[in-house]
């Protein structure tokens, strides 16, 4: 079985093995890069084109070149073309300055098998917690050099968040801003059902704007269930009808526990998965 495929923009599949990126590589360096990750079902790429938007955002907020759409395609079809592994892979795309030393980005597609925790969490659901980001709500329209809401390849933070739940007996986190509003997970997009309506934090607090969410709120539109974006808080998390961390590997996981407290399981997991463009079996 496949464990990793690799192909590199505008050049084709490269061994899982080859050396691909120099050691002077700003994305490596410094973090000075973007990507996507992106669920492939069945030999689709769910949601492709708004990732492939999502990088050039991304792309944007750092002054990178535009990524070329075409060739990205291309690229990502390689890799999806040539897994054997099982009919969900992760697909990240990454695109980084490219070397110190000077030189074109460096792009590349890697599909990989899926995190065996991340798949029994959909099913299990997750505990999280709270933690700051310490940021206030309205900093990233005054510094957007923080480049809050890119999708950056400086992880180091969030991934540093997800150890800090682990050790507090917790699988997952949800940032809060230095008021208390809510912001997003390290890797996730929050959600909550609220007297029959779907919410999720608004993009200005620089948070990043997810593909599944707005793929779950099309769905939930189309089936006659009313969305909202708004500012949430803690307290709201609490009293929710729901609470899900989203994005694309995970899809709707339901977070069962909140700092401790347990939340009520409504039974809407099923529902929210039923509006994602995703074939049924996938998720239970
Ligand atoms: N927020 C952050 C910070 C993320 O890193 C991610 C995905 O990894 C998401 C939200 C969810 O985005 P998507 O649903 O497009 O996977």
């Amino acid at each position: 079985m496949t464990d990793r495929v690799v192909a590199l923009l505008g050049d084709g599949l490269v061994g899982p093995d080859a050396p691909l990126l120099r050691i002077d590589d700003l994305g490596v360096l410094r973090g000075d890069g973007v990507f996507e990750t992106v669920l492939v079902v069945d030999g689709v790429a769910v949601e492709f084109e708004a990732h492939l938007a999502r990088l050039a955002r991304s792309a944007a907020m750092l002054e990178l070149p535009a990524p070329d759409p075409a060739s990205w395609r291309v690229c990502a079809q390689t890799v999806v073309d040539a897994w054997d592994g099982g009919r969900e892979m992760t697909l990240r795309l990454v695109l980084t300055r490219g070397p110190e030393s000077g030189g074109p980005p460096t792009g590349y597609a890697m599909g990989a098998p899926l995190s065996p925790t991340l798949l029994a969490q959909r099913r299990q659901g997750v505990a999280v917690v709270t933690l700051t980001r310490g940021t206030v709500p309205d900093l990233a329209a005054q510094a957007p050099w923080l480049l809050l809401g890119a999708k950056t390849l400086s992880y180091a933070t969030n991934m540093a968040a997800l150890r800090h739940a682990e050790r507090l007996g917790a699988q997952d986190v949800v940032f809060t801003a230095s008021d208390g509003t809510v912001l997003e997970g390290p890797t996730s997009t929050v959600v909550v059902a609220r007297g029959g309506t779907l919410c999720t934090p608004p993009e200005e607090l620089g948070i990043l704007p997810g593909t599944t969410q707005a793929a779950l709120f099309r769905g939930a539109e189309a089936a006659g269930w009313p969305t909202r974006v708004q500012r949430l808080t803690v307290p709201d998390l609490l009293a929710a009808d729901g609470v899900w961390l989203c994005s694309s590997v995970r899809l709707v996981t339901p977070v069962h526990t909140l700092d401790g407290r347990s939340l009520p399981d409504t039974g809407l997991t099923p529902r929210l998965l039923d509006l994602l463009p995703l074939p049924a079996v996938i998720g239970r």
